[in-house]
This record gives C-alpha cells, sequence and structure tokens, in this order.
C-alpha cells in the first residue's frame, strides 16, 4: 500500500538536496500539482490555493505585464498551458513549507508561478 505522509519536509528536503531533479509533472483537478523527484521514489502533491504569474524580466519586456495580482485564474490557465505544452521548461524555483509558498518557473515563457499553497503530500512511487 502506498503511504502518504501529509507534510511539505520530504519536499523542502528533496528541493534543498537535489532541486534539478524535482520536476513539475501535472496537474490534477486543477488545483493540485504533481512534482517526480527522479532521485527519490517520492511524487510530492501540491495543492495551492492562489497563483500569480510574473514575468521573470521585466525590463527587456516592456508589453508583458510584469504582475496581475487581481487575475489569478489567468495564472491558473497560463500555467495549465506550460504543463500541456512544455512541462519540461517549468522548474521549482522556490519552496517554504513555514510560509506555504512555492515559486515555480518557466523556462520557456520566462515567468514565474507564486503559489499559495493550501496542502504539501508527499506519495510513495
Ligand atoms: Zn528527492
Ligand atoms: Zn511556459
Amino acid at each position: 500500500m502506498a503511504e502518504v505522509i501529509r507534510s511539505g519536509a520530504f519536499l523542502q528536503q528533496c528541493w534543498s538536496v537535489h532541486p534539478l531533479c524535482v520536476a513539475v509533472k501535472r496537474m490534477a483537478d486543477n488545483r493540485t500539482l504533481f512534482l517526480n523527484c527522479s532521485s527519490c521514489r517520492f511524487v510530492h502533491h501540491l495543492t495551492f490555493t492562489t497563483i500569480v504569474a510574473k514575468a521573470s524580466v521585466g525590463l527587456n519586456e516592456p508589453n508583458r505585464l510584469s504582475e496581475n495580482r487581481a487575475q489569478g485564474e489567468e495564472g491558473l490557465t497560463q500555467l495549465t498551458g506550460c504543463l500541456e505544452t512544455h512541462a519540461s521548461a517549468l522548474s521549482l524555483r522556490e519552496v517554504d513549507v513555514f510560509e506555504d509558498r512555492a515559486l515555480i518557473r518557466c523556462a520557456d515563457c520566462r515567468r514565474h508561478y507564486a503559489l499559495t499553497v493550501a496542502a504539501f503530500e508527499t506519495h510513495q512511487r
């Protein structure tokens, strides 16, 4: 039977030890991200409440909105698009289990997604 650990400690650990091994795989139920760690046998589930998309390079791209806090659903749509077309460009840049925050970066879109995390879970593969 698969073990489920309802804590962000494992993800924090994975990310701090081998950040490049943590890959964003897919999204379920519109609000839960699945992150695979290639070094461990774990899948981290990250359920979030809000998502804010920000352009990574504001100065070089003046046409883009650098931040848009009012339209959280837009960030969700954008992240869904990233997952569908170029999931491998997504990476976990920050995770803070005490502040319940995570930051996902898309290298293709040069965009950051700031997530407010409602629940961290780690599942054994
Ligand atoms: Zn790991
Ligand atoms: Zn993207």
